[in-house]
């Protein structure tokens, strides 16, 4: 379990350098230094751990405001894990609010709840109920459409099993399609093993550990028997939290570390599988002009970042044009852009512009937030997952 005492060794670390306040999102737009990595690991250090501070609403503001996007992590001189640190932070504070996190952990612990919450949802925006923050929602889950074994028209060269985030399974089933589609062109066997449940990653992110412990654990159990060569993520929040959190959670030199452990080591984000594997089937001319958004939680595997790019580069004919600042953050953040909504906007405005000078028709990203947030203020350009610009390609669109 995330501790803030395990992180004394790091928080020494810090030398107070500044160069966390170059890519932090929120650091750029609001350029209020208690925003800073630096300000608020340290603020962190005195309320929690010296106990020279109280916790105030002013302390709770700063401290809620991180995105936990991670870009800070990647220019930190003394390489702190700072958003484990809020993390731990959030889980200190969070401690006292039972009713909010057992709402929440039973939504997210049972899909079916959603299910019927978004086929709800369905109607009320088919008959102009619903309130407009929301994105539109699908007829049917992808789950409701999709599960068990899809075989490919071949004999397969690999197996794999797809994890499928609550983005794809409540938002955006048509990306889910894509990857089962692209997968079986490609020879790959997909199997959709039932009683996947949340990766945990919106739990995580409100300092609730022990549901996320709960959560991770239901999906190990659900894959570790499968005998598959990997499991497929199509989300990169989802597949940071399985890959590189979720073992963090464990016990230290526990049986439940190395079974986590073991499920973390087949995690791939799906175009880094297909670039890894390769593409067998033969992709057919697109003409279309795409750029990529890089979404914020990419670091979790080096290939992840690039991998689009490098697969949608073989379609023939398709250009491709790189955005400015391509791994800058949309802004959406999971649920930050519902609870801090000006700053959301603001730090989406760059990347709007950014997008609009490309003169991209379509911009490809491989999170179904930025996917959602990003396309609420574009007009004339579509943001998709870049396997279904493949599956485009392949004319195999499900
Ligand atoms: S995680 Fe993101 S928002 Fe939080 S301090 Fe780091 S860069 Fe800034
Ligand atoms: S970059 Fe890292 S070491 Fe430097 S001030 Fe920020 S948190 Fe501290």
């Amino acid at each position: 379990m995330i501790k803030l005492e395990e992180y004394i060794d790091s928080l020494d670390k810090c030398s107070y350098c500044g160069y966390c306040q170059e890519t932090c999102p929120l650091y750029i737009s609001e350029l209020f230094e208690p925003y800073t990595a630096r300000s608020r690991i340290n603020l962190i250090r005195s309320v929690f751990l010296e106990k020279s501070w109280p916790l105030s609403p002013g302390v709770l503001k700063i401290i809620d405001s991180c995105m936990l996007c991670t870009q800070c992590t990647r220019t930190c001189s003394g390489r702190v894990p700072i958003d484990e640190i809020v993390i731990a932070a959030r889980s200190e504070i969070h401690r006292g609010i039972e009713f909010k996190k057992m709402v929440i952990k039973n939504l997210l612990t049972r899909r079916s709840l959603i299910k019927t919450l978004v086929n709800l949802g369905y109607l009320s925006q088919k008959y102009g109920l619903a309130p407009k923050i929301m994105p539109d929602l699908p007829k049917k889950t992808f789950e409701q459409a999709y599960s068990g074994t899809y075989s490919p028209a071949g004999k397969p060269r690999a197996r794999v099993a797809y994890f499928v985030g609550c983005g794809t399974n409540f938002m955006f089933p048509d990306t889910g399609k894509s990857v089962v589609e692209v997968l079986n062109h490609n020879n790959i066997e997909v199997i959709i093993p039932p009683g996947q449940v949340c990766c945990g990653i919106p739990l995580m992110a409100q300092g609730d550990l022990q549901s996320v412990v709960d959560m991770v654990l239901s999906n190990v159990k659900v894959f570790e028997k499968l005998e598959v060569d990997a499991i497929i993520t199509d989300c990169t929040s989802c597949g940071m939290m399985l890959k590189e959190k979720a073992v963090r959670l464990m016990p230290k030199d526990s049986d439940l570390e190395t079974r986590v452990t073991k499920f973390s080591g087949r995690i791939w984000e799906v175009t880094d599988y297909l670039s890894s594997v390769g593409l067998v089937a033969p992709l057919a001319p697109l003409t279309e002009k795409y750029s990529y958004h890089v979404p914020c939680h990419h670091g979790w595997e080096k290939g992840v970042k690039d991998a689009p790019t490098k697969i949608l580069a073989q379609i023939p004919e398709a250009q491709y044009e790189e955005m400015q600042y391509p791994e800058g953050c949309c802004g959406g953040a999971g649920t930050y852009f519902i609870n801090h909504k000006k700053i959301s906007q603001k730090i989406r405005a760059r990347k709007i512009q950014s997008i609009k000078n490309t003169g991209a028709d379509t911009i490809v990203t491989q999170c179904p937030v930025c996917r959602y947030y990003l396309a609420s203020q574009l007009q004339g350009q579509r943001v998709i997952h870049p396997v279904s610009l493949l599956a485009e390609s392949y004319n195999v669109k499900g």
